[in-house]
C-alpha cells in the first residue's frame, strides 16, 4: 500500500528523489519484519519500525507476525528469497528446522538482515544465528558463547573473563559516540549524538566475528552500568551477507529517537544494498539536547 509520509519527512523525500536511483519507487528494497513473540511489546514496536522505513522513502514494507509463544510453529515458513532485507523484532521461539536452515541459506547467499534490540536475546542455542548477530545476550549467555566486546584506548578489545552475557541499567538518555565516521551508515551524522530515554545494553557476548564496531556509548555506574564503552551499533558479514545490529529502542520513547530513527533506516538500507542514499535529516541530534519525533505521525 502507498504510504503518504508528510510533515517534516517531506523535504528528506523530495532531497533523496533528487539524489537516489530510487525515484518512483520503481527499485524500492523490499523489507520483511518479523514479530509475534518477544519480552518486549513488539505490537507497539513493529508500526513505528515499519512507519521509519516507509517514510525513508526506500522500503516497501510487510510485516509477518509468528504464532504466539508455546503455539505449534511448523508453517511458519516466510519466503526469505522474496526480500532484499529481513528486520528481527523476533525473541521468542526456536523455529522449525527447515525455517532455520532457509534463514541460514539467506543471509549466507547475501541476504541483509537488520537486528533490532531484543533480536539479539533471541535464540541462544542457534549457532548460525549467534554468528549472524555477532553479540548477544540474556538466554543464560555466557563465556561458553564468546567473548565481551566494548571499545578501550581508541580500539575494539574483547574480553574472554567469564561471566553473563547481557544486562542494562535504569533507563536514561546518553551520549552515542561514533566510533567509524565514515562508513556509510554514519556518515554525514554528528559524531557524538544523545540519544532518546532507552536501555543502554552492556556485557552482550558472542561469537564476535567479522565485526565492524560502528558507535558505543558509555555505560555509566551512575545509572547502574559497567564502567565501559559498550557496543550500541555494529554490522557482521556472513557469508555474502550484511547484519546490521542496532540495541536501541526499547519502546516508543527510543524508537521515536531522531538519532534512532535514523541509524535504523540508514543500517537496514546498507544491510539490504551495502550502501546509503537516505540523507542524515536536519535535526540529526548533537550531544547537548536528544532529539524526538512520532513516526507515526509522519506517515
Ligand atoms: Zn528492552
Amino acid at each position: 500500500m502507498k504510504k503518504n509520509c508528510t510533515g517534516k519527512l517531506l523535504l528528506f523525500i523530495v532531497v533523496l528523489f533528487l539524489t537516489s536511483t530510487h525515484l518512483f519507487g520503481a527499485d524500492k528494497i523490499s523489507a520483511l519484519i518479523i514479530d509475534g513473540q518477544n519480552n518486549h511489546d513488539w505490537k507497539l514496536t513493529t508500526p513505528y519500525l515499519q512507519a521509519i522505513l516507509e517514510c525513508s522513502g526506500v522500503f516497501t514494507v510487510e510485516v509477518l507476525t509468528s504464532p504466539p509463544s508455546g503455539e505449534d510453529l511448523s508453517a511458519f515458513k516466510p519466503d526469505f528469497e522474496r526480500f532484499g532485507v529481513v528486520v528481527m523484532n523476533y525473541n521468542g521461539d526456536p523455529w522449525p528446522a527447515l525455517t532455520m536452515a532457509a534463514f541460514e541459506k539467506y543471509v549466507k547467499n547475501g541476504g541483509g538482515l537488520a537486528i533490532y534490540h531484543a533480536a539479539d536475546n533471541s535464540f541462544p542455542e542457534w549457532e548460525a544465528y549467534n554468528r549472524m548477530i555477532g553479540l548477544g545476550g540474556w538466554g543464560e549467555r555466557d563465556e561458553k558463547d564468546g567473548p565481551y566486546l566494548r571499545w578501550k584506548d581508541g580500539k575494539v578489545v574483547t574480553d574472554d573473563s567469564p561471566g553473563k552475557a547481557g544486562s542494562h541499567g535504569k533507563r536514561h538518555e546518553f551520549i552515542v559516540d561514533n566510533r567509524k565516521p565514515d562508513h556509510p551508515i554514519l556518515k554525514g551524522t554528528n559524531p557524538r549524538w544523545k540519544h532518546t530515554l532507552d536501555e543502554l545494553y552492556d556485557s552482550l557476548r558472542g561469537p564476535a566475528e567479522n565485526i565492524t564496531l560502528l558507535a558505543t556509548a558509555y555505560s555509566d555506574p551512575e545509572t547502574g552500568g559497567t564502567g565501559k564503552h559498550e557496543p550500541i551499533l555494529f554490522t557482521v558479514d556472513y557469508g555474502k551477507g550484511r547484519v546490521f545490529h542496532t540495541v536501541l529502542g526499547h519502546d516508543d520513547v527510543s524508537c521515536s529517537g531522531v538519532g534512532f530513527m535514523t541509524t535504523f533506516a540508514r543500517g537496514t538500507e546498507w544491510a539490504a544494498t551495502g550502501e546509503v542514499t537516505i540523507p542524515v535529516p536536519p535535526d540529526f541530534p548533537g550531544d547537548q539536547d536528544a532529539a524526538s519525533r512520532n513516526p507515526l505521525a509522519e506517515k
